[in-house]
């Protein structure tokens, strides 16, 4: 198969004059509500992207490994879906955006928590995720599952994470509480398990380079491209791009779906996986965050990319955008 980005050098030049340009960018600040993540180098700065063909091509910081926090999110949630289907998950949880931030205290007006993106939602999907399991066989499948998204690359595990994560979790408990009062969950649902097993999920570690064949995998359907294997479905993939598309970036998710338009997720250690479908995984990492939670570089990054690329999923390959395509013209 030729290569899809036929001008890949030339993407991989432009990547780097937007990257470097960003690296002035000091704003935001290094989440420290645990002091795993307070501890982290805030000029850290990395980019690994992959292409649905598998070209690979990485910037700074690239190989350094951080927590997932909520990237998790995403990738539980098509977990739940390939479990159950998305009738069954969506009796659950909704999928709309809440407009609140990511650990409200609050349901949306069924009852429900408002999207898989949340915490309320992440912690229902949760649940969702192999309960006949016992923990550690449990926890063992999403490990098995983030492996082979990756290439086979297995991602680390910070126990010191997962133990703050714990002992710091007071809010993630009183949402718990709260969908256990309201009869959100699953009959015979465990909570506490339920809980621990998010916060491990969070603390799941991996890098902008692995991360990237992951994105690539959403990017191509479900297809991961270092291995050719098919992990996920494309109805699978299509329902988790929209609720990256609309709830992804926290209480900025509407903000960047109109500046940026591209499936996106963060989480609070800085990184951001982007979705460009059809094209390539994108995962940027920097850990200095602002005041929704999101990297102030990942970002910023992402603003760049499409003001001079073509790729917000709303730039028309017809209109003549006056913006750079390297899939050229659709129909020249
Ligand atoms: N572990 C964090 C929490 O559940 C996730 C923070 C995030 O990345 O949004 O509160």
């Amino acid at each position: 198969m030729p290569p899809l980005l036929s001008s890949f050098p030339a993407l991989c030049d432009g990547f780097s004059e937007i990257f470097q340009a960003v690296a002035a960018q000091k704003g935001g600040k290094v989440a420290d509500y645990i002091p795993q993540l307070g501890r982290v180098d805030p000029e850290r700065y990395g980019l690994g992207l992959c292409t649905v063909d598998n070209q690979r091509f990485s910037l700074g910081d690239s190989n350094v490994d951080f927590c997932l926090q909520s990237g998790c999110k995403p990738i539980n949630y098509a977990l739940a879906l390939e479990e159950h289907g998305e009738a069954k998950v969506h009796q659950y949880v909704g999928r709309e955006p809440s407009g609140r931030s990511f650990n409200e205290l609050t349901l949306g007006p069924d009852d429900r928590p408002h999207n898989p993106m949340i915490n309320a939602g992440a912690i229902l999907i949760c649940s969702l995720i192999r309960p006949e399991l016992d923990p550690a066989d449990r926890f063992d499948h999403v490990m098995e599952r983030w492996q082979a998204l990756q290439g086979g690359h297995r991602p680390g595990f910070s126990n010191a994470t997962y133990l703050s994560e714990r002992q710091t979790a007071d809010r993630n408990y009183a949402l718990g509480y709260y969908m256990q009062e309201r009869r959100v969950f699953p009959k015979n649902t465990a909570l506490i398990p339920t809980l621990e097993f998010y916060f491990q999920c969070c603390s799941i570690e991996s890098n902008c380079e692995r991360l990237s064949v992951v994105a690539a995998t959403l990017a191509s359907g479900g297809l991961c491209p270092a291995t050719g294997e098919r992990l996920l479905s494309p109805r699978t993939v299509r329902d988790t791009l929209s609720l990256m598309s609309s709830c992804g970036m926290y209480d900025f998710s509407g903000e960047f779906a109109f500046t940026v338009g591209l499936p996106a997720k963060s989480g609070v250690s800085g990184m951001v996986l982007v979705v460009v479908p059809d094209l390539f995984g994108l995962c940027i990492w920097s850990p200095r965050v602002d005041r929704s939670g999101n990297s102030v570089r990942g970002v910023e990054f992402c603003k760049a990319m499409v003001s001079r690329y073509n790729f917000h999923l709303l730039d028309s390959r017809l209109g003549g955008s006056g913006k750079e395509d390297p899939r050229g013209l659709a129909f020249p």
